[in-house]
């Protein structure tokens, strides 16, 4: 009775898990999919508790010390997510994100070396496959996320490390992991635990070494890979424990991660299999701090007043926002400015690029905080067309996402990536503090269209001194 309970708690917390899923990929329906996730992953705690409860009838003696183990790692877990998640800034987030696959990394590790040393288990070499292959990928990930961790926080320095014949070296470490893993399922337990430990050492060294070759820039798309191996080392553990829910979360970790990074690379037209085996971001890129290229012409320069009266004077406005906003925090200011132009009948959306700010969905968190209504909110292939029906365009602290070299320069670094096409706008207004480049290092044409105008400054207060002109215009009303 106790394992169909098990199951059916099982298969219902899967259900959510897949339903969560559904839910995060919209914006109206996030903040349920977060439940669905919630629910599920309680309801699965709460099995494993009775589950434990129930195996270890049979041995009374041993169960106080396993359930104050139990309390211990479930109350500690519990403390330090909470805090981690109410401290941490979403331009930090995939820090954050990093180290959290480093966990799972560790744990497939710890739970493919116990599996493989409990005594009383049942050898096969399809378990012995398992174990290995659990290990191999927790090593892998552990180490690369330990290393994108670093290289986000900017500890380790951003170049790309490219040894000569690296791809070399990558393969003579995976042809040797293979070796070991045909000895070590040939081999006695516990005898095979030295094959085990050596491979473990080999793939933590190459988990550094491919993320290592990645310029720090790129590591958000690094971090969406690692998020994808982390969730396959979760579904070896499953496999390793005999857990089915494990496994069935681990693929829909490992699946949706993958899924991400190919959307992400696609977005920003970079190749996965670049990232896969390292030497990503190996042309200069890396912020605005690191790259920036001479201004190639000379740009129109507009005031708060001047470009209040261009937004009142419209019918219609787009507002594109990029990093710039996340680093200002512009988004409250942006919203009451919007407001203030919807109050006045002028039609305002927003558009958002796939790959704006430095995380997926960056600008839909941001936007849905300063509770921005979904319906103005579009994505890139809703809006694209109509910026030649927009009177003007507000441009807040983007810059590559907006450039159109990408169409036009097949020189470009960022040639083949899809942009919203904001120069075709009547008018186009972009806010930035300086001619600084954006993430890709490349100089902007758009700035030097003669339908641009700059406003520079930080974008909140360029947005708070619009907003508060709109709102002194209505006292005088
Ligand atoms: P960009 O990095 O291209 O440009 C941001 C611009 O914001 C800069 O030109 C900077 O200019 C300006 N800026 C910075 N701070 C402020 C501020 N306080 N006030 C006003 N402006 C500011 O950002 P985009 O969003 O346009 O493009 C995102 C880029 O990141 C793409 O190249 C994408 O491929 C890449 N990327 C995105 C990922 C994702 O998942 N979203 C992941 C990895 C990379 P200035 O310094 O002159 O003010």
């Amino acid at each position: 009775m106790l394992v169909s309970t098990q199951s059916l708690v099982y298969i219902a917390s899967a259900l959510l898990f897949i339903l969560s899923l559904r839910g995060l990929s919209t914006q109206e329906s996030a903040r349920r999919g977060n439940t669905l996730g919630i629910v599920g992953m309680a309801l699965a705690l709460l099995v494993t508790c009775v589950a434990l409860t129930r195996e270890g009838a049979d041995h009374p003696a041993a169960m106080p010390a396993a359930y104050a183990i139990l309390a211990a790692a479930i109350g500690v877990g519990t403390l330090v997510g909470a805090v981690l998640a109410a401290r941490v800034a979403m331009t930090s987030m995939p820090e954050l994100v990093a180290v959290l696959h480093s966990f799972v990394g560790a744990s497939a590790v710890l739970v493919g070396m116990a599996s493989y040393l409990e005594p009383g288990q049942p050898r096969s070499v399809v378990h012995e496959i398992e174990v290995f292959a659990g290990v191999f990928i927790g090593a892998l990930t552990f180490t690369g996320s330990i290393i994108a961790y670093f290289k986000l926080r900017g500890s380790l320095g951003g170049k790309p490390l490219l040894l000569p014949g690296r791809h070399l070296i990558n393969a003579a470490m995976v042809a040797a992991c293979i070796y070991l893993g045909v000895l070590f399922t040939g081999a006695e337990a516990p005898a095979g635990l030295t094959y085990l430990l050596i491979m473990t050492g080999i793939s933590a060294v190459l988990g550094v070494h491919l993320v290592m070759a990645i310029g720090g820039g790129d590591m958000p798309v690094v971090v969406s890979l690692l998020n994808s191996y982390s969730g396959w080392a979760a579904a070896a553990s499953g496999f390793m424990l005999s857990n089915d829910l494990l496994i069935i979360t681990g693929a829909l970790v490992g699946s949706s991660g993958a899924i991400l990074s190919y959307i992400m690379c696609k977005a920003m037209n970079r190749s996965i299999w670049n990232v896969v085996f390292g030497g990503f971001g190996a042309a200069p890129s890396g912020g605005s701090k690191a790259a920036k290229t001479e201004p190639a012409g000379k740009v129109t320069e507009a005031n708060v007043e001047q470009v209040a009266q261009l937004l009142l004077g419209a019918r219609s406005v787009i507002v594109v926002p990029g990093y710039g906003m996340a680093v200002a925090q512009a988004q409250h200011p942006t919203k009451t400015l919007t407001e203030g132009l919807e109050a006045r009948g002028i039609e305002v959306r927003y558009a958002i690029h796939p790959v704006a700010g430095r995380l997926p969905g960056h600008m839909n968190v941001l936007l849905a905080e300063a509770s921005v209504s979904y319906d103005i909110v579009k994505e890139m292939d809703e809006i694209n067309a109509d910026f030649e029906k927009t009177d003007v365009v507000l441009i807040i602290g983007a810059n590559d996402i907006v450039n159109p070299s990408a169409l036009t320069d097949v020189d470009s670094p960022i040639y083949g990536m899809p942009v919203l096409e904001a120069w075709k706008a009547a008018r186009v207004v972009m806010l930035k503090r300086g001619m600084a480049a954006g993430y890709a290092g490349v100089d902007n044409a758009i700035c030097y269209n003669d339908n641009t105008l700059m406003l520079f400054g930080d974008a909140k207060k360029s947005i708070q001194a619009l907003a508060s002109r709109l709102a002194a215009d209505d006292k005088a009303g």
